[in-house]
Order: structure tokens, then C-alpha cells, then sequence
């Protein structure tokens, strides 16, 4: 197996004691992650003084493939090959694990993405080993609401989908962070992002990067 030098931090510190300092966010398109995230480094920086290096997985991949010229937008990213998702992907999970070097980090990304043939694991072996999370927070809303903030956001091009597969992803999304935690030993976290209640979940999100 190759060893990288994060990898090889991490054992050797989790040897003296647990020292993992990564947390990763995740939930379907549109729940929230990225305003939750900035919500809850503003939080741990104002209480705490603490500063919060958060490491966009889908803008790593972004660089890469908008590089190459196989998309104009981040959204596009979902429909390439799936085998160009998985190449890019690799390269991302690498960049990442090598930049996560600060004492509290967050990872914000997906489990799951709706590609053009099922869906593609966003977090597997491969990926999550070299990054060693504490948690993996899953952040969930009422479908319905989720199928609102897509369509009034017009910063991006999520797809639209009726309330009921958006739920089905949700549970779906949920066996994923599972399968996450059994990889890694992180523990699960599922924390809610109610309509206009961004600051509850953020207050929550801030305590797991707390801990
Ligand atoms: P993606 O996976 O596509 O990056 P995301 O999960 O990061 O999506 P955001 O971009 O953070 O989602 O949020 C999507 C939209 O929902 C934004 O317009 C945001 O302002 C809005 N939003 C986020 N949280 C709430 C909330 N609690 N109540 C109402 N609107 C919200
Ligand atoms: P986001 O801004 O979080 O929606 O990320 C933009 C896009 O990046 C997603 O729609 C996916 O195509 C891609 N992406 C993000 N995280 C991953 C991942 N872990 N594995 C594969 N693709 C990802
Ligand atoms: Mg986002």
C-alpha cells in the first residue's frame, strides 16, 4: 500500500492518541452544506477564535476538468463519463487529503452523485482513507423545501427532481454516510437545516468542530 505523508501523520498519531481534525459535510444538492459551513466557521471563529480551513471537493474537481475542457460550469461535472468523474475524483481526494493539514477542517462534498448512470460514491475507499474523518455530518431538509431552494438559487444548475426522489436520495444518502463510517470509525452526525434556521444547524455543525 502506498503511504502517503498524511497517512502516515495520522497513524502515527492516532498511536499516541486520536488526533483526526477532519470533518466531512454531506447531503444532496441544494440541502444547504455550503451556507450551513459558512455559517458555522463564522461561528467558531467569533465564540472561539478559532479559524476553520473549509476545502471544497467539488471546486478541486472543477479546477481540473475545467483544465481539460470538459465543462464550463461546476454543474456539468455530474453528466461527464463516469469514468472521468471517478479519474478527476481521484485527483481531488488526493489534493485534499495532502491540503488538510490545519487543526479543524471541512471537507464539504457529496456521498452520492445523480450521474447519467446511477449513482457515483462520492466517498469511496480509496478517498476517505487518506482523508481519516472524525465525522461525517449528513444535512438533511424537508424534500420539499430542498426542491424550493434549488429552483430559487440561480447561481447554479441543479437538476430538478420531484419531492419524492429527492427523498429517496436523502435515504439513500444516509446508507452512504454510513458506509463512510464503517471504512474510517468516524462517527455519523445527521443535523437538520430547517427553513430560515441556517444559525440552528450552524451552532450544531460548530460543536462537532469543537469537539
Ligand atoms: P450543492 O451541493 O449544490 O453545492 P448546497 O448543499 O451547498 O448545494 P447551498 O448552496 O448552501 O446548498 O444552498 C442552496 C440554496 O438554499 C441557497 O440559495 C441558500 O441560500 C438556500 N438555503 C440554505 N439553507 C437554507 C435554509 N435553512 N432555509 C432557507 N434557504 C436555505
Ligand atoms: P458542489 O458544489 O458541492 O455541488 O460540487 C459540484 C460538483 O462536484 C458535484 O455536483 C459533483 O459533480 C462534484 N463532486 C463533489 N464532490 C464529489 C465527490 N466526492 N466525488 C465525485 N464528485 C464530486
Ligand atoms: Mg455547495
Amino acid at each position: 500500500m502506498q503511504m502517503t505523508e498524511r497517512s502516515i501523520r495520522v497513524m502515527v498519531s492516532s498511536q499516541m492518541s486520536e488526533a483526526r481534525n477532519v470533518v466531512i459535510v454531506t447531503g444532496i444538492p441544494g440541502v444547504g452544506k455550503t451556507t450551513v459551513i459558512n455559517s458555522a466557521v463564522e461561528k467558531v471563529k467569533t465564540d472561539h477564535g478559532e479559524d476553520v480551513l473549509v476545502l471544497n471537493f467539488g471546486t478541486e474537481m472543477f479546477e481540473v476538468a475545467s483544465k481539460a475542457g470538459l465543462v464550463k460550469d461546476r454543474d456539468e461535472m455530474r453528466k461527464m463519463p463516469t469514468a472521468k468523474q471517478r479519474e478527476n475524483q481521484k485527483k481531488a481526494g488526493e489534493a485534499i487529503a495532502r491540503k488538510a493539514e490545519k487543526a479543524r477542517v471541512i471537507v464539504d462534498t457529496h456521498t452520492l452523485i445523480q450521474t447519467n448512470n446511477g449513482y457515483l460514491i462520492g466517498l469511496p475507499e480509496w478517498v476517505v482513507r487518506a482523508i481519516s474523518p472524525k465525522t461525517v455530518v449528513l444535512v438533511e431538509a424537508d424534500s420539499e423545501k430542498i426542491a424550493g431552494r434549488r429552483s430559487n438559487d440561480p447561481s447554479r444548475a441543479r437538476d430538478a427532481q420531484t419531492a419524492q426522489d429527492i427523498q429517496v436520495h436523502q435515504e439513500m444518502c444516509r446508507a452512504a454516510a454510513v458506509a463512510v463510517g464503517t471504512l474510517t470509525g468516524a462517527t455519523v452526525r445527521i443535523i437538520k437545516n430547517r427553513e430560515g434556521k441556517v444559525e440552528e444547524a450552524a451552532s450544531e455543525l460548530a460543536q462537532t468542530l469543537m469537539e
